[in-house]
């Protein structure tokens, strides 16, 4: 399978056994994560969440973790600028204290341009929209949508989530379709 990150793949670090997991992260929310769903750990029962997960709309991806574990906002690309106040939502009221925000190999938000004409057409045929309006949905929205790279994306949106949120670790990583499993992202 051809990869679609570019030059990014380097910076992906593996999670295949418990040593692999940064020790800032032991026994905290996002190691969990790293356990559940790379390492097979078996469910613990929670009553609340503490970590936030950021994670693409993308169908082909499911977190392996127990009832109750995170709160879960999916956006295209894992981009959470349009979701802010549900994040802050989430640590305000939810109690999250820490985000995994992860983007995905093969990911429909890279490279959005080049799908102009199936948006289009596809809003026309399958939702009933004058041509007209389809064309100017794309235009004004996919700018904000457009995610370049998923690497380097899911990085600065760490960053700057990171300056809006300064006592939330934000660990940025990569689920990979093509092993379903998670990747930390080295900055
Ligand atoms: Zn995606």
């Amino acid at each position: 399978m051809v990869m679609s990150i570019s030059g990014g793949t380097g910076r992906l670090k593996p999670v295949t056994q418990h040593s692999d997991i940064p020790e800032i992260y032991r026994d905290r929310p996002i190691g969990r994560l790293l356990e559940y769903h790379n390492l097979g750990r078996e469910f613990e029962p929670y009553e609340r969440a503490e970590l936030l997960i950021g994670m693409c709309m993308d169908n082909r991806k499911h977190m392996r973790i127990p009832d109750n574990f995170a709160y879960i906002i999916r956006a295209g690309g894992a981009n959470l600028r349009y979701s802010e106040f549900k994040v802050s939502f989430a640590i305000a009221v939810g109690g999250v204290r820490e985000i995994a925000l992860i983007g995905h190999t093969n990911c429909g938000m890279v490279n959005l341009i080049s799908r102009r004409e199936s948006f289009i057409d596809g809003l026309v045929e399958a939702a009933g929209w004058e041509r007209e309006y389809a064309e100017q949905h794309f235009l004004h929205f996919a700018p904000m949508f457009e995610i370049g790279n998923e690497v380097d994306f899911v990085t600065s949106e760490a960053q700057r989530l990171r300056a809006r949120y300064p006592k939330i670790p934000i660990q940025p990583m990569i689920y990979k379709v093509e092993d379903n499993l998670l990747y930390l992202v080295e900055e």
